[in-house]
């Protein structure tokens, strides 16, 4: 459940995360197109942003798509020459998201690609595509240890990952726990611990979206 003092702090922070008009948009339609409300907050949108902007991004990965809320942050973040590719399992979500991205002006920068992540990024593999600046991994936690696999395979050193979703109020701690998106979050982080490829830290956070957190993995 969701503290009214989170929520108040982040209306309070909004003039500092300035969520724009096109912003807002691509956020709107995903709604008037009954799509779930699972897309990351405004504040965790410009968090992207930033990150994309710090680690100086040109190509950004991106798993799970929905309509693009988080893909807009991305893709105004990287310089125009610059890209963003976004996994999509669901055809209608990509079709929202392709119309709004192209609404704000964005659609030469980002490709929304259709179908199960694992079979896109395995297709990305056995391509040899160029690395990554910065991958952001936000669909099924099912999943998620083979999508740092892929993604560290498809990254050079350097390269950041952002893994949304790792703490789940809190449910992560439970070894026991039911919810198989919990087991996936607890596999993908004993994976990355063990990884010597990466270099890892996971973030707290609370908001309108809850409790939850993101982990940071930098490719050595
Ligand atoms: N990143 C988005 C944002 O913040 O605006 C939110 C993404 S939403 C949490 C997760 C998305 O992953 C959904 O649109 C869902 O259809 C998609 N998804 C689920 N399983 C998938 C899979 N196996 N391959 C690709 N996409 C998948």
């Amino acid at each position: 459940e969701v503290d009214p003092a989170w929520t108040a702090v982040e209306a309070y922070v909004a003039p500092l995360v300035a969520e724009g008009a096109d912003a807002v948009a691509v956020r709107t339609a995903a709604a008037d197109a009954g799509l779930p409300d699972i897309a990351v907050s405004s504040a965790q949108g410009r968090l992207l942003e930033l990150l994309a902007r710090a680690v100086g991004a040109r190509r950004v990965l991106e798993i799970g798509t929905l309509g693009g809320y988080s893909t807009w942050w991305l893709a105004q973040a990287v310089p125009a020459d610059g890209s963003v590719m976004t996994l999509e399992v669901s055809d209608a979500h990509a079709t929202v998201a392709r119309t709004s991205l192209a609404a704000a002006g964005l659609q030469d920068r980002v490709d929304v690609v259709v179908g199960p992540a694992l079979e896109s990024l395995d297709r990305l593999v056995a391509a040899h595509v160029a690395p990554f600046d910065l991958v952001f991994v936000d669909a099924d936690k099912q999943q998620l240890a083979a999508y740092l696999d892929r993604a560290v395979t498809l990254s050079r050193p350097g390269t950041l990952l952002v893994v949304d979703n790792v703490v789940r109020g809190g449910a992560v701690v439970d070894a026991d726990h039911p919810d198989d998106r919990v087991q996936g979050v607890r596999t993908f982080l004993e994976r990355a611990a063990a990884d010597g490829r990466v270099d890892g830290t996971v973030v707290q956070t609370v908001g309108e979206k809850g409790y939850d957190g993101f982990a940071l993995l930098l490719v050595r």
